[in-house]
């Protein structure tokens, strides 16, 4: 612990961003970040507790009280080992991740928890700036081929894991371009797709090698991947998504979230998009009030939409969490997304009831308003309030519910492998292994929809598994 009394010196500074009107004006990034010396300065407030609640808080274990005291010392590159000895990718949690450690901070019991996050992102960017960060290549090779079959924040975890072991690690990705959901899906206003393509380069050079447009179980058969691979890893993520079969679901202009995000990821990209998705000029109604929702409301403002609203099923959280209840848990409590600062009217405790429309079209929405109430078991059920009903406009409608679970044509039904009760591949976090030999899977595909945060401790572990499977024992951290 650098400085004992800094978290009653210090107060916390969090990062500023471009204010809404400016930002909005590109898909670029637009926090603005501190000064080294401000970010060394809140390191100084980490208590260094007996029991880091952090870390534990935190699901790849980020041995956070070193790097905030090796911050506060000014020992970056320290600071960045640290970091990168449980964490292949801060530069995409350090951006996207919620941050449940800082929820679990214990100043956070009393007052304002560290800025774990940005001190996060900035030893990584501080790292990259730096030339710190560099390929990790085996000294020996083992001979073993591992294929990994997605290029999420799951899979390249592991792959990058498997070849610092010494294997010969291919991923495929149906995609044309490697990254999963932080490549097609996140928006590059919240995070910009050249952080992928460097640690591309990196995992290149350390011996990974990259298929894309290679769609197991479509144009490259799961029999021919069992063959030629010593062992395999599933990391295709969970792509089903929720629907919501009301009348009028089929009119022109209700779309799936999936189906907008990565368009503009492409146009960004600056490639052309077929049967473009659009909210300029649209009104344009969210249904969901999560992450991806949130990423339709920022995209939709960027793209010029009329107006956006999101409609959320369960009721508005309370404003503050009661930390003696929830404390070192991640709370649920009212949060405003940076995307629904931009400009957007949220309503709470909304059922939609049909889409309405003409000539095919959709353009307005049906809806109704809920009372939640506790049922005698203590479970939250909803009642629709009668005469509640209501219209909004409505020329593009975003369905961000959710996923249900991996989709299953194709790669898990010509492996007929086993799913657990939810649809996901069942396999436990002890060895990862599912029902068929030498085959493993990690990330959203095994544990359901997710964090990157969570996909990444899963390529890792996973890694570990697939490597003690082939070696007998393995070196890699667990
Ligand atoms: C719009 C959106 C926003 C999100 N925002 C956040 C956020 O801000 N912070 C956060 O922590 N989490 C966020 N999440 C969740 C997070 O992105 C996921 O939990 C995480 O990406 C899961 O990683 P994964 O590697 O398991 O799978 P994915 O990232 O889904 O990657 C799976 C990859 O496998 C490929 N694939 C699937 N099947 C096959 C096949 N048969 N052959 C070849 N390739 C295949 C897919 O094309 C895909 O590229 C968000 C999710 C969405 C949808
Ligand atoms: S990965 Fe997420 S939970 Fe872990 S230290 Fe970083 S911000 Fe916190």
């Amino acid at each position: 612990m650098g400085k004992i009394t800094g978290f009653m010196e210090v107060a916390r500074q969090d990062l500023t961003s471009l204010p809404p009107e400016e930002r909005v004006k590109t898909y670029s990034e637009f926090t603005i970040p501190l000064s080294l010396e401000s970010v060394s300065t809140q390191g100084s407030r980490c208590m260094d507790c007996g029991i880091p609640f952090c870390q534990t808080g935190c699901p790849v274990n980020n041995i956070i009280p070193d790097w905030n005291d090796l911050v506060y010392k000014g020992q970056w590159q320290s600071a960045l080992e640290t970091l990168h000895s449980t964490n292949n990718f801060p530069e995409f949690t350090g951006r996207i991740c919620p941050a449940p450690c800082e929820a679990a901070c214990v100043l956070n019991i009393n007052s304002d928890a560290v800025t774990i996050k940005n001190i996060e992102h900035t030893i990584i960017d501080h790292g990259w700036e730096q030339g710190w960060v560099k390929p990790q290549i085996a000294a020996q090779k083992t001979g073993k081929k591992v294929a990994v079959v997605g290029s999420g924040p799951s899979g390249l975890a592991a792959a990058q894991q498997l070849a610092r072991a010494g294997h010969e690690v291919t991923v495929f990705e149906k995609n044309d371009r490697i990254g999963g959901l932080l490549r097609y899906g996140i928006p590059d206003f919240k995070m910009e797709k050249h952080l992928i393509d460097r640690r591309m380069e990196q995992m290149r050079a350390e011996g990974v090698s990259f298929k894309t447009n290679v769609h197991v179980g479509v144009n490259l058969s799961t029999d021919e991947l069992l063959k030629d691979f010593d062992a395999v890893l599933l990391t295709g993520g969970s792509e089903h998504p929720r629907d919501l079969p009301v009348p009028g679901r089929e009119l022109d202009g209700v779309h799936f979230a999936m189906s907008f995000l990565p368009q503009q990821n492409k146009r960004n990209a600056g490639d052309s998009v077929n049967n473009n998705i659009l909210a300029t000029g649209k009104h344009v109604v969210v249904i969901g009030g999560g992450d991806t929702g949130s990423d339709c409301v920022g995209t939709s403002i960027r793209q010029g939409a009329a107006s956006v609203t999101q409609f959320e099923l369960m009721p508005r959280p309370p404003e503050k969490e009661n930390k003696p209840l929830v404390w070192p848990n991640y709370p649920m409590k009212m949060r405003t997304s940076s995307s629904q600062e931009e400009g957007c009217q949220r309503d709470w405790s909304v059922a939609t009831k049909a889409f309405l429309g003409s000539n095919g079209k959709v353009e307005k929405l049906l809806a109704v308003r809920l009372d939640w109430q506790k049922n005698d078991q203590g479970q939250m059920v909803m009642k629709e309030v009668p005469g509640s009903e209501f219209e909004v406009k409505a020329d593009l409608v975003l369905l961000a519910m959710g996923y249900l679970h991996p989709v299953h044509e194709g790669m898990l039904k010509d492996l007929n492998v086993g799913l657990d009760n939810r649809g996901n591949i069942a396999a436990n976090t002890d060895n990862y292994k599912t029902s068929l030999d030498k085959v493993f899977a990690a990330g959203d595909m095994r544990r359901g929809q997710s964090l990157v945060v969570w996909a990444i401790r899963e390529g890792r572990q996973a890694a570990r598994a697939i490597d003690e499977y082939l070696m007998g024992s393995s070196t890699l951290p667990r």
